[in-house]
């Protein structure tokens, strides 16, 4: 019987692989000019990291995990996402001795058992980005900015932040008790989640997607004007620094984030281009989190985005993957041909360009079919006659204009002379 991938965990194929690529140098080239560097962590971790980064009553930890006993009897659990194992490696590796601010970004695939649909899937990637060090609301603007800067960068059209602010340990239990009062005489009517998210987080309701509690959660009472002064003024730099980067923001009271950890500012970048899930990336400060998986009480802020996302909306916007480069296909006729050939390939690719083979040994018409499946450049076509007279033919596959080159130890940079000419190098 065909053995399938499992569900909610998908294959790549090369088609799609290279809209992942682009995204990765875009990747790449913006946070690298913020000063983010790479940092890899990995796939595994004890079980009691997430259950103490991200929080017990997050729908992560309550059931989502892929959580399993490995020979030894540990529990170790399949990373869900990716602050809580950058931040236990920033406290395990001692990174805050630096003393600076240290800014990292990650991407890699995540795991959480839920019900897989569009744009939602149990094995999915994404790109991270996290600060530590400063809890200066300047942070927090340049990490938005970065945000926004990679997605308009990729060209995701139509981006929007969202932004609220979830206040601290100081004001935020004042506002769960009024949120607490307000859904106390309103219980009936909240879904079952719900009504146990009153007893232990009520935050969460403002977040729900059932129709009833998401009426009623719009009603309630609003957590910007309940806010301290420490928050506010915090939040309002933010939005400040954000207003003079002439980023689009939007305030959205109602954005909890899904994740315990939390403080001020929290951020969503959402695309006109998803539906339902039309959620990009989420973030926000982590002021508290780092002390509490053992490290010393440094601030930190940070997001993570969906690469599955992202490639949706660039799918929409190109309707076709470009084609896979390649820059010489080397057709060959017999067999001293062939050693020729695959000898001249690995000196082409020694020189930095796509070089394709032909593998199989078939008719010259077939070779040529072949370099044009491959979206080839130019052919090298070698045959036992011209190999004789000491010659190869070279066509660029576009123009179908052919030249001779002589077939000794100069000619792969003949070839490359003739692919580039001088003038357009
Ligand atoms: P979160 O870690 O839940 O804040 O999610 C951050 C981003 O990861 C979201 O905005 C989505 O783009 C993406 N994401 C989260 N969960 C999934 C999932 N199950 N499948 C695909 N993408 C996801």
């Amino acid at each position: 019987m065909e053995i399938r991938s499992i569900r909610g965990m998908n294959d790549i194929l090369p088609e799609e692989s290279i809209k992942w690529k682009r995204i990765r140098h875009v990747m790449e080239r913006v946070f690298e000019s913020y000063g983010f560097r790479e940092i890899l962590i990995p796939v595994v971790e004890e079980t009691c990291l997430f259950q103490r980064g991200i929080g017990e009553t997050t729908d992560i930890v309550e059931k989502e995990m892929y959580t399993f006993e490995d020979k030894s009897g540990q529990s170790l659990t399949l990373r869900p996402e990716a602050t809580a194992s950058i931040v236990r490696a920033y406290v395990q590796h001692h990174l805050y001795a630096s003393g600076k601010i240290e800014k990292f970004y990650f991407w890699g695939p995540m795991f959480r058992y839920e019900r897989p649909q569009k744009g939602r899937y149990r094995q999915f990637y994404q790109i991270d980005v996290e600060a530590f060090g400063s809890d200066d609301p300047s942070l927090d603007a340049e990490i938005i900015a970065s945000l926004y800067d990679f997605l308009t960068r990729l060209q995701v059209p139509g981006v929007a932040i969202e932004l609220n602010s979830l206040g601290c340990p100081n004001c935020r239990p004042g506002y769960q008790k009024v949120l607490k009062e307000y859904f106390s005489d309103k219980q009936a009517a909240l879904c079952p989640d719900c009504r146990s998210r009153l007893v232990r987080n009520p935050l969460r309701i403002l977040d729900c997607k059932v129709e009833t509690c998401h009426e009623l959660a719009m009603k309630a009472p609003n957590i910007q004007e309940f806010l301290c002064e420490t928050c506010k003024t915090h939040f309002e730099a933010v939005q400040g620094y954000l207003t003079e980067l002439k980023i689009p923001t939007r305030l959205n009271p109602m954005m909890v984030r899904g994740l315990d950890y939390y403080v001020q500012t929290t951020f969503e970048a959402v695309s006109e281009n998803l539906g339902a899930q039309n959620a990009v990336a989420g973030g926000g400060r982590y002021d508290g989190l780092v002390k509490q998986l053992g490290g010393p009480d440094i601030p930190g802020i940070g997001y993570a985005m969906g690469m599955e996302r992202l490639v949706m909306i660039l799918k929409e916007m190109e309707k076709e993957s470009p084609p896979w480069p390649c820059d010489l296909f080397i057709a060959t006729l017999g067999g001293r041909a062939r050693r020729f050939g695959i000898t001249l390939a690995a000196k082409i690719r020694k020189i930095g360009k796509v070089c394709e083979f032909s593998y199989e040994p078939k008719s010259l018409k077939a070779q040529m079919k072949l370099a044009n499946r491959l979206n080839a450049k130019f052919t090298a076509i070698i045959g036992e006659e011209e190999l004789r007279r000491e010659e190869i033919i070279l066509r660029n596959m576009r123009t179908k204009e052919q030249v001779t080159l002589p077939a000794n130890e100069t000619l792969a940079d003949k070839i490359i002379a003739v692919m580039e000419p001088r003038e357009t190098r």
